[in-house]
C-alpha cells in the first residue's frame, strides 16, 4: 500500500515509517519540521519506497494514497504551548485536510489522538467510554480542545461521508528519538541524570503517568489501521502507573547518577493521575505492550548517551 504519514519526522513518526517500510509498504512522509527532525529519517531517505515531503497540514495537499496516519502537531507542553493558536490550527484544519483526502481518494484515516482529551481525570483508570475533565481556557487547551475537536470532525466524517476513520487515544509514550529539549518527563530526567545536574519534580511528585515504550505503541497504531472490527476510539498505552517521584529514582538507578531529586511548582492544569484501561485494545487488537519500564528506559539512555555523550 501507499501509506502517507503527516508528522512522519517526529518521534512517534519516524518509528512508524520504519515500522511501515519494514512491512514491506510506500511511505510518504509529509513534516513541517517544527518539531521532527531529518536526522530521525536520515536512514530511510535511501529507501526507494520512501518519499519526503516539506508541507504544513494545515493547508490543503493532495496524494493518492491508500491510508493516512495523521500525526502532525507537536505533542510536549513546551511545544504546543510555543504557539497555542497554531497548536490548534494545526490539529483542527490538519485533520479538515486528512479527512478531506481521505474522503477524495478513499482511504482509510488514522488520528493520533490523546489522553489529553480526558483532562485531569476524575475517573481511574480511564476508560474509552469516559468524557474526559478538561479546562477549555487553560494552558493545555490548544492541544486537549484541538484534539478533541480532531476526533469531533473524524467521528462526523466516519458518520456523514462514510469515511474509513480509526482514532487512537495514545497515552505517554517515550524512547529513543524524544528531542532533549521538549521537557517531557523522561527525556528531561535521563539527560539531566547523565549530566549529573538535579532532577526536576515538578510538585510534590506524587501525580502519576503510564509510560509505553515506542515499538509497543507503533505495533498497536499498526494494528488498529490494520483491522475492520472498530473504529475507535481505543487506548493506547502501558497500564503500568508510576508517579513521578518513583520514575526520578528509576532513573538515577539505572543510570547510576549521583544527581539529587529538586521540587519546582507543578505546571497549571497538569493531571494528576492517568492510567489507561485497554481492555478494548486487547479485545478489537490482541494488543498489550511487551516492553516493561526498566528496559524501556534502559534502551533510552542508551540513546541518549550515543547522540550526546559518545565522545566522553
Ligand atoms: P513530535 O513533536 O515528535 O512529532 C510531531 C511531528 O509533527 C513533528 O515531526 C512536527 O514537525 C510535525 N508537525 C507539527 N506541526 C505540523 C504541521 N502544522 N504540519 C506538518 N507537520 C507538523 O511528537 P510525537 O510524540 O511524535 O507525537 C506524534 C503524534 O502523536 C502527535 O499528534 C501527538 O499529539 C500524538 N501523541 C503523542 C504522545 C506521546 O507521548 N508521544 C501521546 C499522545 C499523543
Ligand atoms: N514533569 C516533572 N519534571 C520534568 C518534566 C515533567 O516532574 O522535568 C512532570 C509533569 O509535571 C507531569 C509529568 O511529569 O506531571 C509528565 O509530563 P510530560 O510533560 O512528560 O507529559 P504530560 O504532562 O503531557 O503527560
Amino acid at each position: 500500500m501507499r501509506i502517507l504519514v503527516t508528522g512522519g519526522a517526529g518521534f512517534l513518526g519516524s518509528h512508524l515509517c520504519e515500522r511501515l517500510l519494514n512491512e514491506g509498504h510506500e511511505v510518504l512522509c509529509l513534516d513541517n519540521f517544527f518539531t521532527g527532525r531529518k536526522d530521525n529519517i536520515q536512514h530511510l531517505l535511501g529507501n526507494f519506497r520512501f518519499e519526503l515531503f516539506r508541507h504544513d497540514v494545515v493547508d490543503p495537499f493532495k496524494a493518492e494514497v491508500d491510508q493516512i496516519y495523521n500525526l502532525a502537531c507537536p505533542a510536549s507542553p513546551i511545544h504546543y504551548q510555543y504557539n497555542p493558536i497554531k497548536t490548534t490550527k494545526t490539529s483542527v484544519m490538519g485533520a479538515i485536510n486528512v479527512l478531506g483526502l481521505a474522503k477524495r481518494v478513499k482511504a482509510r484515516v488514522l488520528q493520533a489522538s490523546t489522553s489529553e482529551v480526558y483532562g485531569d481525570p476524575t475517573e481511574h483508570p480511564q476508560t474509552e467510554a469516559y468524557r474526559g475533565n478538561v479546562n477549555p481556557i487553560g494552558p493545555r487547551a490548544c492541544y486537549d480542545e484541538g484534539k478533541r475537536c480532531a476526533e469531533t470532525l473524524f467521528f462526523d466524517y466516519y458518520r456523514e461521508n462514510g469515511v474509513d476513520v480509526r482514532v487512537a487515544r495514545i497515552f505517554n509514550t517515550f524512547g529513543p528519538r524524544m528531542l532533549p529539549n521538549d521537557g517531557r518527563v523522561v527525556s528531561n530526567f535521563i539527560l539531566q541524570a547523565l549530566k549529573g545536574e538535579d532532577i526536576t519534580v515538578y510538585g510534590d511528585g506524587s501525580q502519576t503517568r503510564s509510560f509505553c515504550y515506542v515499538d509497543d505503541l507503533v505495533d498497536g497504531m499498526y494494528r488498529l489501521m490494520s483491522q475492520t472490527e472498530t473504529v475507535g476510539p481505543i487506548n493506547l498505552g502501558n497500564p503500568g502507573e508510576y508517579t513521578m517521584s518513583e520514575l526520578a529514582n528509576r532513573v538515577i538507578e539505572l543510570t547510576r547518577s549521583r544527581s539529587k531529586i529538586v521540587y519546582y511548582p507543578l505546571p497549571e492544569d497538569d493531571p494528576r493521575q492517568r492510567q489507561p484501561d485497554i481492555a478494548l485494545a486487547q479485545k478489537y487488537l490482541g494488543w498489550e505492550p511487551k516492553c516493561r519500564l526498566d528496559e524501556g528506559l534502559k534502551r533510552t539512555v542508551d540513546f541518549f548517551k550515543d547522540r550526546f555523550f559518545s565522545d566522553t
